[in-house]
């Protein structure tokens, strides 16, 4: 065996191996793959081994595309079957609300290129004949679902990976792994120690394990499963062509041809998480003992929608169980907090996803960046304050809403309250209807005692419409107030600060008392972060961003971080409240001793705020007059209490982030991961503007930003008024130009100061025309919109800034 490597992948299950032999096909021969017993000994050789393309995050779902069309590659690359079945399948909706979601997907599906189609129940009567369509309103082919050999498959790309010099040890169990001062590892096995330069944590089943042997923790969990494969069914066996795939979320039921009969497996609500308190070592080549009481219920509603089951012989049971992170997506990529050590777990379904999780992290250790954003997969979408208690009940709840209906403004409940600020009890007293972000609970909005305290799930306009109308109206004639617990903090300081800023950030860094806006980006000059920087003094900085995505910026801080520069994510140090609106410096005056007047738009100061000690930033995302006042969270239910208090006689408003999210729209705000986002560069979201070309300092991403500024990107992101009815643009929805798909919609929502919805879009420059008119379909319906490139408030800034 090798002792040394440059890296070491633990775990030969279909993930492990993919990861493998693509560090080979990206250009690392020295990788080697240690497996405990077998290759596939964890979920994957029990697999059912059907894929799909279908994915709520559209990311998810084109990396779901490139893994099923890998397959033929490895077949043409290795010369082994994969056992390739490219059956299509079927989605079927018996509700409205199901068919919606089928609709918006199949709108996303035309920009990103796949083929599915809509299709009726006559249509589906002809496409999978065995379904009995009473109630069934319609359904959503996809012509690229199919089936494949598990072990097949696992094999074919671990010959792939030998072919471009990977080593595969089987039979050695690693039992420990070890860091040196210098961020390489000794990977400790039962045949000896390797020494690597990375590891991966590709393993499945017992992965919380091997990533406790490195002192972290992954948010996963296993999960019981079970599929049923039937006798032959002449039925099936006397066909011309192969049963498709058909998913019938109402049954919770997947099914597909097996051989000559019927496989049918289920996500039932009585479902069982599986070994709670860790992974047993024996554990490998055997199944779980029948359950068929667990699916009693699926198996009776099943006999309905496919009456052939009903006297179809049982040949075999399958039960295993099989991993889930609490959103259900996977878990991929550097692990907070450690170097050189990356996740590749929680693969729920590794032959949908398997290959894009295998090319998303080798391009990421190989380059240090993804070709696209893999937030929805990143192990740091998930902070310190995950822990097992969260995760069970939210990987319950998520195998159980595996076919559920996913809606926009949709809230789900396990295992919150998690995290709550100081404001909890008394926002909930003022009415708050609560969402969460990043474990936190954060007020979507606050309903008066006649509206309903929770917001009906829906892909139109909600229950929540009227309170968000009334908080806009109260921010833009009044003030209104909320928290700032949503926003990623960090202090940056040290007598390095500023010029590890400069190195760091794209834009401008301010002088103290300044504020500014900056780009944070990738080596190739994709977005990173926005941030909002805040300079104290010439050694202490306060930089804002996203709350959600504060753990993979800190992350990008340590793996670019300086001697003489302290960089501490405070974001749940720092709280505090932004109020917004024509009162706000009224209200701050009031509460304050200090010279509230002679801040200007952009300016920050230390204050105190009645009597608690603030940083107070004349900024606002509502785009209105305003200011952020950070403080000590031990303070923040005494400077409530000041600021409400002076806040009655002008008719003080609590807003959630509804109303901010309409707000925004009012000024074209962009939001992060919405018009922001890793997927796009600078100039093509217009973040450029706060690019500083004129500084002295490489910048990350410099040489990139720069090639673009030259050669301006092929597509540039506006803003439409649409000609909407009781839907508004979410994300994703398609632009057509000319009766031509050519851009899409990255958010939208209804402004309601204005009383228009709005839809941010990103299109091709070419078309950019001032008076250009286009198509947004929204619900299966073409919706009008015009280009509109003047705010709906206060466009020349001047509330804002005066
Ligand atoms: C009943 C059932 C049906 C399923 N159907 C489908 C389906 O139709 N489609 C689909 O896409 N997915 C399906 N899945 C899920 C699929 O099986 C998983 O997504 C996939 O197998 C995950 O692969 P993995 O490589 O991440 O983990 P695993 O397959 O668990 O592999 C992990 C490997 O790591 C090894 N290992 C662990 N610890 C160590 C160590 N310390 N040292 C060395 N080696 C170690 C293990 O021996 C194991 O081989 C199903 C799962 C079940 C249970």
């Amino acid at each position: 065996m090798k002792t040394t490597t440059q890296a070491v992948i633990i775990g030969g299950g279909v993930v492990g191996c993919s990861v493998l032999y693509h560090l080979t096909k990206l250009g690392w021969a020295d990788v080697m793959l240690l497996e405990r017993s077998e290759l596939t000994s964890g979920s994957t050789w029990h697999a059912a081994g059907g894929f799909h393309t279908l994915n709520g995050d559209t990311n998810m779902a084109a990396l779901q595309g490139y893994t099923i069309k890998l397959y033929r590659e490895l077949e043409e690359l290795t010369g082994m079957s994969c056992g390739l079945h490219h059956v299509g399948g079927v989605t079927l909706a018996d509700n409205q609300d199901r068919f919606d979601m089928l609709v918006a997907e199949r709108a996303k599906h035309r920009y990103m290129g796949l083929e599915t189609e809509i299709v009726s129940p006559e249509e589906i009567a002809k496409i999978a004949p065995i379904t009995n369509l009473d109630g069934i309103v319609g359904g959503l082919y996809d012509p690229l679902d199919g089936h494949l050999d598990p072990s097949g498959t696992t094999h074919a790309y671990a010959k792939a990976a030998r072919m471009g010099g990977a080593t595969i040890e089987l039979h050695t169990k690693v039992i420990e792994t070890n860091q040196h001062p210098d961020g390489t590892w000794d990977v400790v096995t039962d045949k000896g120690t390797i020494h690597a330069e990375h590891v991966v944590n590709a393993a499945g089943l017992w992965a919380r394990e091997v990533a406790a042997m490195a002192g972290s923790y992954v948010p996963l969990h296993p999960m019981e499963h079970q599929y049923i494969v039937t006798d032959d069914l002449a039925e099936i066996y006397d066909r011309d062509r192969e049963h498709p795939h058909v998913m019938d979320p109402a049954g919770e039921s997947y099914l597909r041809q097996e051989g000559r009969g019927l496989c049918i497996g289920f996500y039932e609500q009585p479902c069982k998480p599986w070994a709670v308190d860790g992974t047993p070592w024996d554990f490998g080549h055997e199944l779980l003992p029948d359950n068929l009481d667990k699916i009693e219920a699926s198996i009776e509603f099943a006999y309905k929608r496919f009456p052939i089951l009903e006297t179809a012989g049982v040949k075999s049971v399958i039960h295993g169980p099989f991993t889930f992170a609490p959103d259900g997506n996977p878990l991929v990529g550097p692990v907070p907090g450690l170097q050189n050590y990356w996740s590749a777990c929680g693969v729920m379904a590794g032959f949908s996803q398997g290959g894009g999780v295998g090319l998303m992290l080798a391009q990421w250790m190989i380059t240090g960046e993804c070709e696209r954003d893999v937030t929805a997969m990143d192990v740091g979408r998930y902070g310190k304050w995950i822990t097992p208690g969260y995760t069970r009940p939210k990987v319950i709840e998520n195998y159980q809403n595996r076919f559920s209906v996913s809606y926009p403004n949709e809230e789900l409940p396990a295992a919150r309250p998690h995290r709550t600020t100081p404001m909890y009890d008394i926002f909930s007293d003022l009415g708050a209807v609560w969402g969460h972000q990043f474990g936190l609970e954060v007020p979507n909005y606050f309903a008066q005692s006649d509206e309903p305290d929770f917001e009906t799930p829906t892909f139109r306009r909600s229950d929540a419409f009227s309170a968000t109308a009334r908080e806009v109206k109260a921010v833009r004639a009044g003030v209104g107030i909320n928290e700032v617990q949503n926003f990623g903090k960090f202090a940056v300081t040290g007598v390095g600060a500023r010029a590890w800023l400069d190195r760091i950030m794209a834009g401008r860094i301010p002088q103290p008392g300044r504020m500014s806006l900056t780009p944070m980006l990738s080596p190739k000059g994709r977005l990173w972060g926005d941030f909002t920087v805040s300079c104290l003094s010439e050694t202490e900085f306060q930089i804002t961003a996203s709350y959600g995505a504060q753990e993979i910026h800190h992350r990008w801080f340590l793996q670019n971080s300086a001697n003489n520069t302290q960089v501490e994510n405070i974001s749940d140090r720092r709280n505090g409240f932004q109020i917004a609106g024509p009162r706000a410096r009224d209200l701050l005056t009031a509460c304050s001793r200090d010279d509230v007047g002679a801040m200007k738009f952009m300016d920050v100061r230390r204050m105190t705020v009645g009597q608690v000690a603030c940083t107070v930033q004349r900024v606002s995302y509502t785009g209105d007059l305003g200011y952020e006042i950070y403080c000590d969270p031990m303070d923040q239910r005494q400077l409530w209490w000041t600021l409400w208090h002076a806040g009655q006689p002008m008719g003080i408003t609590p807003f959630g982030m509804r109303a901010m999210m309409s707000l925004r729209l009012d000024k074209f705000f962009g939001s992060w991961l919405s018009e922001f986002s890793p997927d796009y560069t600078a100039a093509e979201t217009g973040m450029d503007r706060f690019i500083s070309f004129k500084k002295n300092t490489n910048f990350v991403g410099r040489a990139a930003a720069e090639a673009e500024r030259a050669n301006p990107p092929a597509r540039m992101s506006v803003v439409f008024e649409v000609d909407a009815d009781d839907a508004d643009v979410v994300a994703y929805e398609p632009v057509f130009i000319d009766g031509e798909v050519k851009g899409f919609c990255t958010s939208g929502g209804y402004s309601h100061h204005s009383g228009k919805s709005i839809a941010l879009a990103l299109i091709p420059r070419a078309f950019a025309a001032d008076d250009l008119e286009v198509e947004i379909e929204i619900m299966g319906q073409m919706r009008r919109a015009k280009r509109i490139a003047t705010p709906l408030f206060d466009p020349d800034g001047a509330v804002m800034r005066g």
